[in-house]
C-alpha cells in the first residue's frame, strides 16, 4: 500500500484542494461529477486517480449517480491509457478507510497500468466456508439491501 497519508484537517482536503485549483494537478479529464488526474506517486507510468468532485470520504458517503458517474469516467480513462501506455493489463483499485488500504479520505479510484514483475501485490487469502455459511451470509445482505 501507498506510503503517502493525507493527514489535513476536515475541511481541507487534498483532493478537494486539487479540485478547487488551489495546488497543481495533471488533471487529465473533468465533468460535473468528476475530475481525473494523474496519481503523483505514479506507481505504473498512466496511472490515474479519478475522484468525485464533491467531498465524500468514502464508498458510503457518495450518492449513486457520483458512484456510477466515477466508473464512466474510470471507463473512459481505462480506454485512454490502454491506447496511450498499452499495458498488457489494467487493475482498477478504490478502498476505504485506512484498514481498506485508503490514504486519502476523499473518494477516489485508481487506475492502474499492469506489467510483468511491476511489483504490485495484494493477498487474498480464500478461506471457502461451507455453503450453509455463504448461505447465511446472503441471507444477511438480502435483508439489508
Ligand atoms: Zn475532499
Amino acid at each position: 500500500m501507498p506510503m503517502f497519508v493525507d493527514t489535513s484537517p476536515p475541511g481541507q482536503c487534498i483532493f478537494c484542494r486539487l479540485v478547487a485549483n488551489e495546488i497543481p494537478s495533471a488533471k487529465v479529464f473533468e465533468d460535473e461529477l468528476t475530475v481525473a488526474f494523474m496519481d503523483i506517486g505514479q506507481v505504473t507510468p498512466g496511472h490515474v486517480l479519478v475522484a468525485t468532485q464533491r467531498h465524500a470520504a468514502t464508498l458510503l458517503d457518495t450518492t449513486p449517480e457520483e458512484a456510477a458517474a466515477v466508473m464512466r469516467t474510470a471507463h473512459r480513462v481505462a480506454r485512454a491509457v490502454q491506447a496511450a501506455f498499452q499495458p498488457p493489463g489494467l487493475t482498477l483499485l478504490q478502498a476505504n478507510g485506512a484498514l481498506g488500504g485508503q490514504t486519502v479520505a476523499h473518494f477516489h479510484l485508481h487506475v492502474v497500468p499492469r506489467h510483468e514483475g511491476d511489483g504490485i501485490a495484494l493477498t487474498w487469502p480464500r478461506q471457502e466456508p461451507p455453503s450453509a455459511v455463504l448461505a447465511s451470509h446472503a441471507e444477511r445482505l438480502r435483508a439489508a439491501l
